[in-house]
């Protein structure tokens, strides 16, 4: 991206750079860029609010779902599984 089109960012350029902030990888002209679209544009305000909520309902989800069978638990399913399976 040349250093123009990366300070005047558009929509899908944004989303773009939204994802390397998440990783932690944005330079610092896409940094400016980012902000810099996101003071004047709701819509990608309204996409990266509803993304973020998106990524905690998913590792909400994740880390519920992993502690609630018990090691006993397992060994029943298996148990009725393996019984099912013959
Ligand atoms: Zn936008």
């Amino acid at each position: 991206m040349s250093l123009l089109k990366t300070l005047f960012a558009n929509c899908r350029d944004v989303t773009f750079l939204h994802q390397k902030q998440r990783e932690g990888k944005l330079s610092f002209a896409e940094s400016i860029g980012y902000r810099l679209h996101l003071l004047y544009c709701k819509v990608c305000r309204l996409f990266i609010h509803q993304s973020e909520q998106i990524e905690k309902c998913v590792h909400h989800s994740n880390s519920k779902h992993k502690s609630e069978l018990s090691a006993d638990a397992k060994i029943k399913m298996q148990r009725a599984l393996d019984n099912e399976m013959q």
